[in-house]
């Protein structure tokens, strides 16, 4: 991270908006699954934009990782896949609250299934706010959004402009050469104590 000195007397211009700022953070929580084919997200936001509760897609607390399967071929019986399992991120978010989430946003990785759809229209959550729509035409996706409607939940697609994923194929800055760290902090020497924030 740079310090920049600018003498302007305006705001910065190119802050992240609100939307940009959630839909990265799921995607952020979901590189945290253990799930090796899927990674999804998801960040519960209420009126002042703070934000009330983090999940991403995972067995229930007190189920290892390494004791469950994390398979997902249909051929074998539903206990020896993760489908059996695993807890959506959606419900995760909901179960994490610190508080009630009753009028709150729902920033998620991917449309919600019917499954998570029925919780999160029991918790009170009024807005989704998507990025991806993998399984539009899927059985289970039409009556998502069949209870959505019925029930009066908005929800609307988001494509964030920074690609999350990037950012975890780089290489860690940890990882690098320290001539390389200094580099990319010209001003590191110069900062001011009391600029820090
Ligand atoms: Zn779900």
């Amino acid at each position: 991270m740079e310090k920049q000195h600018n003498d302007s007397e305006k705001k910065r211009e190119n802050y992240l908006s609100w939307d940009e700022t959630f839909m990265l953070v799921a995607g952020v929580i979901a590189q945290r699954s253990k799930d090796p084919n899927t990674q999804l997200g998801a960040c519960i936001v209420d009126e002042n934009n703070v934000i009330v509760g983090l999940g991403y897609n995972g067995f229930p607390r007190g189920c290892s990782d390494d004791l469950l399967p994390w398979r997902r071929g249909r051929e074998f019986k539903l206990s020896e896949t993760k489908y059996a399992y695993v807890v959506h991120s959606e419900a995760n978010a909901i179960f994490n609250a610190n508080k009630s989430v009753k009028d709150c946003k729902l920033y998620t990785s991917l449309f919600p299934c019917n499954e998570c759809a029925k919780i999160i229209i029991q918790s009170g959550i009024k807005e989704i706010i998507y990025q991806e729509d993998w399984y539009h035409d899927d059985e289970a996706w039409v009556a998502s959004r069949k209870m959505f409607d019925l029930a009066g939940v908005k929800y609307w697609q988001y494509t964030p402009q920074y690609d999350i994923k990037k950012l975890f194929t780089e290489e860690k800055i940890s990882s690098l050469p320290k001539e390389i760290k200094l580099n990319q902090n010209p001003n590191a020497s110069d900062f001011v104590f009391e600029e820090i924030i």
